[in-house]
């Protein structure tokens, strides 16, 4: 089995500790935190013992080190990392509203992850790879649709799997024209397709849950994982369906919640565990995700996910 592999942006968050609306006034902030969703999912598939890396670049600065030694540190390769001398890492502030929004300063387009190419490094890792996850926020890079059309070509024509998750912030899709033949390009090839709230009927075309699910599945999809937040998850195949409820939990800070359910059914299923197996640890890593400060400070090894199974309970 080759790597896990993906391609997108590498960034730190910065985040306000107070409640209000945006950014224009002082505030307490904490943070640098390792981020980017596409960095989040890799580093939970390496956790998990799962071979995991991505292509990426960050700047020849501190956010950038901060998240080389972290991806590094928990097992994943990050060869395909490109450090470039002349422009700074990614960033993210983020504050939430006192109606559980978010607002969020965005920094990727002018940073390091805006100028992501195809380098020497990101065609080796490439080619050893057995699996990759594409993410919709990634398709807000210039050029980036163009390396993982590659590498979605190169591990099918090995014999390997694609997974999707649509994954759509609409801050970071300029272009939703764009973005859409993306994604309809994607869900072409994909074998599993992992949708939150209204991804699911906006890459069907049709609204109702299941009439959304049978359109996809005749449409090549293997597996379809429906993300649905604090109501846990469903799996839908050809012949078969399973729902795993929520673990019931605190939530502190949502962000990575999804990346980190997507890297480990992803894993799981990888391993060769059943998709209700999978399902379950999947919503034992997005849930112990929201319990802790920090887009990639909840991530699991399956020791500490089988410990939170035993001591947290199913939402009834
Ligand atoms: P995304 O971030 O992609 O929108 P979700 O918010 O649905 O994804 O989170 C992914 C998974 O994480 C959910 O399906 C669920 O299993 C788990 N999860 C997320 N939020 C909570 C929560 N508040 N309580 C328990 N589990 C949660």
């Amino acid at each position: 089995l080759g790597p896990t592999i993906t391609a997108g942006e590498i960034l730190v968050e910065i985040m306000s500790t107070s409640v209000g609306n945006g950014f224009l006034e002082p505030m307490p902030l904490v943070g640098p935190f390792p981020s980017g969703a596409p960095a989040i999912f890799v580093d939970q598939v390496a956790r998990l013992g799962g071979a995991a890396g991505i292509i990426s670049a960050v700047g020849d600065d501190d956010f950038g080190r901060l998240n080389i030694e972290r991806l590094k540190r928990d097992g994943a390769d990050v060869s395909a990392i490109e450090v470039l001398p002349d422009a700074p890492t990614g960033s993210a502030f983020v504050r939430y509203r006192a109606d559980g929004e978010r607002d969020f300063v965005f920094n990727i387009a002018r940073s390091a992850s805006g100028q992501i190419r195809m380098t020497d490094a990101a065609r080796a890792l490439i080619s050893r790879a057995g699996h990759v996850h594409v993410m919709g926020s990634a398709f807000a890079i210039p050029g980036i649709g163009r390396i993982l059309s590659e590498a979605v070509a190169s591990v099918k024509a090995r014999g390997g799997t694609v997974s999707f998750d649509p994954n759509v912030r609409k801050e970071l899709v300029a272009g939703q024209g764009e973005a859409k033949k993306r994604f309809d390009e994607i869900l072409s090839v994909a074998d599993l397709l992992l949708p939150s709230g209204e991804e699911l009927s906006v890459a069907a075309g049709v609204d109702e849950e299941e009439a959304a699910v049978q359109a996809l599945l005749s449409r090549g999809l293997s597996e379809i994982v429906l993300k649905r937040g604090a109501l846990g998850s469903s799996f839908f195949s050809r012949n078969d369906r399973g729902d795993c409820l929520a673990f019931r939990v605190d939530e502190l800070d949502p962000t990575g919640a999804g990346d980190c359910f997507g890297a480990t059914y992803v894993t799981c299923r990888r391993q060769g565990r059943s998709p209700v197996e999978s399902l379950r640890y999947a919503n034992a890593a997005g849930a112990r995700t929201v319990t802790r400060q920090g887009p990639m400070e909840g991530v699991s090894t399956f020791a500490e996910l089988d410990r939170f199974v035993e001591e947290n309970r199913l939402e009834a």
